[in-house]
């Protein structure tokens, strides 16, 4: 375990963490809603520094990250513990685990950028969980992957509050955030966040100039609410409208095993009202189709063509479509 960041010591021996928007208040020898930040003797501590519970190599589309170093590869880790509860949570089995619950392996920040350089990965995802509540974990790590050429990215709710969100530009490339329904979604299926505080994040991660990608997991009767989609693809593009958004297919899994898979009908039809608000790469995934390839927004140049989390066609040369010159927003070294 190692000292967090991002905490104030309070008078009574309890801690403030101020690493998310949920602002823990925890009395000693207790932790967090995430379960991985405890109270020792009136310190904060991270309980699952350098503990990871998965270790895999995945291409960056499976992220998605479609506008960032397509085709390479990604050491993905992940800690137990996450600051949010969903209710369809994939991967509840260690999101919602306490440290010690599951197998863990003792990796240090070295180590882990060995195993992505042995394994050919650029990239270093923090993923699976929520990298934010592994925050230091992720910093140390990040720090040295950097120093060592390689890049880093975080697949995140979106709760993380602004001074955490600025130091991660020390160590971050790119960050992938969720937006996952409107504010009652939030409060209901995700375990009391807020909406709010979600698009405030967003915003931050904007400001550091890393590169932002959107995903919506669209579950029907949820978060297919048009006004929503319209109003949410209105703060996006505000932002700007080329950040690649993703609206992605729901199959049912933990506290949502009743809910219906998504049909390919409501996902075209997100996809439509957020291209008719003005967003210029929407995307539909977890299913085979057309909108999972890349075009130009300016021509309609074909750029990338996709088969699953292939990468089988990539036309962009210097960042440029190559029929009309456009820049298309994104990373593409
Ligand atoms: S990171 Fe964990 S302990 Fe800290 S505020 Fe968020 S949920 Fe609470
Ligand atoms: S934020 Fe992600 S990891 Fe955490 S509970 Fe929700 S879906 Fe699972």
């Amino acid at each position: 375990m190692r000292e967090a960041m991002f905490y104030e010591k309070l008078p009574d021996g309890s801690v403030k963490c101020c690493l998310c928007y949920r602002e823990c208040l925890i009395p000693a020898g207790k932790s967090g809603f995430c379960r991985v930040r405890k109270n020792v003797d009136g310190r904060l501590y991270a309980m699952t520094y350098a503990r990871p519970c998965s270790v895999e190599v995945d291409p960056i589309e499976k992220k998605p990250f479609y506008h960032f170093m397509p085709g390479e590869l990604a050491l993905s880790i992940a800690t137990v513990g996450c600051n949010f509860s969903c209710l369809h949570c994939q991967n509840w089995e260690i999101s919602q685990a306490s440290p010690g619950d599951v197998p863990e392996h003792e990796l240090l920040p070295e180590k882990i950028v060995e195993l992505a350089q042995d394994y050919k990965a650029r990239i270093i995802a923090y993923t699976y969980t929520e990298p934010t509540v592994f925050y230091e974990y992720a910093y140390d790590t990040g720090v040295l992957a950097r120093e060592n050429g390689l890049k880093n990215v975080f697949v995140t709710n979106g709760y993380a509050k602004p001074e955490a969100v600025e130091k991660s530009r020390e160590f971050l490339d790119a960050v992938r955030v969720d937006l996952k329904g409107d504010e009652q979604h939030y409060q209901k299926v995700c375990g009391g966040a807020h909406l709010e505080n979600v698009l405030n994040t967003i915003k931050e991660y904007y400001k550091t100039g890393m590169h932002l990608e959107i995903i919506t997991l669209t579950i029907e009767g949820y978060n297919d609410k048009e006004d929503w989609v319209r109003q949410m693809a209105g703060f996006l593009k505000d932002l700007d409208p080329g950040i690649p958004w993703h609206f992605t297919r729901f199959f049912p899994a933990w506290k949502m095993l009743d809910v219906t898979v998504t049909s390919f009908e409501v996902l075209k039809k997100m996809r439509e009202w957020a291209v008719d608000e003005g967003m210029q790469y929407v995307y539909i995934g977890n299913v085979e189709n057309e909108y999972d390839n890349t075009y130009c927004h300016n021509c309609g140049e074909l750029l990338i063509k996709r088969y699953g989390f292939s990468v089988v066609e990539n036309n962009i040369k210097d960042g440029r479509c190559p029929a009309c010159g456009a820049r298309i927003p994104g990373v593409w070294e």
